[in-house]
């Protein structure tokens, strides 16, 4: 067993092999998690919304500072 759980379906992931690292999840109050899915459910994963929003700032915030330039 990993230890991990499945983002898609909750599962426990018990094989290591088929665990799948999706990336480390940020809290604003807490730690933060790493996320992570089973190698078939990768693909069914849904895009997180909260990843999404920040992707946008950055690439918000970096469109703002090049276009000075
Ligand atoms: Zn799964």
């Amino acid at each position: 067993m990993t230890g991990h759980v499945c983002r898609h379906c909750d599962e426990e992931i018990t094989d290591p092999d088929d665990a799948v690292y999706l990336g480390h999840k940020e809290a604003a109050s807490a730690p933060g998690w790493d996320v992570w899915a089973h190698r078939e459910h990768v693909d069914l994963v849904g895009p997180d919304p909260d990843a999404v929003r920040i992707l946008a700032r950055v690439l918000i915030a970096r469109a703002l500072s090049t276009r000075k330039e």
